[in-house]
């Protein structure tokens, strides 16, 4: 089973393929002739170069394609200029052109690094993703946010890029770890959150499945339906506000609590998915707490996220140092920082009424 969708913010359009064993179709998105940048991190080079070759060198005659990899460190420290250096360093050795392409091979860091690189090698040169997270084919792959950080602030140094296409191969997650899956369910939850009741209930039906693994053909098929599903809200909200002004800002459910979680933990101790996790709780109780959402749907989200496993606390977090965090978070405007609250499962509002304090209060009962 496959979908298709497309991607369209009105100057440009891009497909997003996605099924199981689809890797060959990575091919028919590129012409003739052309060089290829492949970024991937360690991890993944060691799972799938293979794969990955014997696709390239069975389209040999076909296509006539060059490649060379460029393998850095798994981790978030590998999102810097010096890794970009590196990147432009080798695409002009290569001799790359603006016909070449940079395709992004591995998770959301590798993705956003070569995103940025492919952004900005000759004003803007062809880009291919090919994310390998659950987390970066529901997340990073659709919206076009590029970056690198800063050693001061996370994604400081970036732009907005959409690839040419994005292919997702699902069998990729079989070897992803469950925390790393588990987070990227928690953003395909705040889609449906935001978004659509129904899928809501769709996602947990699939995650009380008795045989939930990916080796079950019925997981595999739902699989498909909820990467899909998850990535056409994304590419709806964005669609209308791709450069991030007005709706796009309800992508950030539960995002001003995670973002500062994850600052307070020093980026070490959650996943970005897993802070989301928290930050979803916590705007839920926050919501009802302001009497915007029933007891019932409030239980129902806290139910289903607490089956992703949210990790507990480090032991010595108090709540209070999470304001300083507030006060840095990029979407503060006049001083106000906005909450998105879910009124139901399937619909949010953004808030600027909420003081920081107000919000700090719902964590206390969690410490
Ligand atoms: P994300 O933001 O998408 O979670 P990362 O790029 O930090 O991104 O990837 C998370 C971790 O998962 C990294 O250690 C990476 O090497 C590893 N990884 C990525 N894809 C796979 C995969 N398909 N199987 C196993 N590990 C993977
Ligand atoms: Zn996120």
């Amino acid at each position: 089973m496959e979908k298709e969708l497309q991607v369209d913010v009105g100057y440009t359009k891009y497909p997003l393929m996605i099924g199981w064993d689809n890797l060959d179709k990575i091919v028919r998105l590129i012409p003739r002739d052309k060089k290829l940048l492949i970024v991937t991190d360690e991890n993944v080079f060691k799972f799938y170069r293979e794969r990955f070759e014997h696709v390239l060198v069975s389209y040999k005659r076909e296509k006539n394609l060059q490649w060379l990899f460029k393998i850095f460190p798994p981790g978030e420290e590998t999102k810097t200029l010096e890794r970009a250096k590196e990147l432009y360093d080798e695409a002009s050795w290569l001799e790359m052109d603006r016909d070449s392409y940079f395709v992004a091979f591995g998770g959301g860091v590798i993705g956003d690094l070569t995103g940025f690189v492919a952004s900005t090698y000759m004003r803007g040169t062809k880009f291919l993703q090919l994310p390998t997270t659950l987390l970066a084919q529901v997340d990073s792959s659709v919206g076009g946010k590029v970056a690198v950080n800063h050693p001061r602030q996370k994604n400081l140094i970036g732009s907005f890029y959409h690839p040419e296409g994005v292919l997702m191969e699902l069998a990729f997650l079989e070897t992803l770890p469950k925390r790393d899956f588990n987070s990227g369910l928690a953003e395909i939850i705040k889609s449906a959150i935001l978004w659509d009741r129904e899928f809501f209930y769709f996602i947990k039906e699939f995650m009380e499945k008795e045989n939930y693994t990916l080796e079950n053909p019925g997981v595999r098929e739902d699989l498909v339906h909820i990467v899909a599903r998850a990535c056409e809200i994304k590419a709806r909200v964005v669609k209308e506000d791709e450069k991030d002004h007005g709706l796009r800002q309800i992508l950030n459910l539960g995002h001003t609590f995670a973002h500062a979680l994850e600052g307070v933990a020093n980026y070490s101790y959650f996943k970005h998915g897993e802070a989301v996790m928290w930050g979803m709780i916590f705007a839920a109780e926050l919501s009802y707490a302001k009497g915007l959402l029933s007891r019932v749907d409030k239980e129902e989200i806290i139910s289903l996220i607490g089956k992703l496993n949210p990790p507990t606390f480090p032991e010595n977090l108090n709540p209070k140092e999470l304001l300083s965090f507030f006060q840095t978070d990029k979407k503060k405007r006049d001083n106000v920082i906005p909450f998105i609250l879910p009124l139901s499962i399937g619909k949010v509002e953004v808030r600027r009424d909420i003081s920081p304090k107000e919000a700090i209060a719902v964590i206390d009962k969690y410490c």
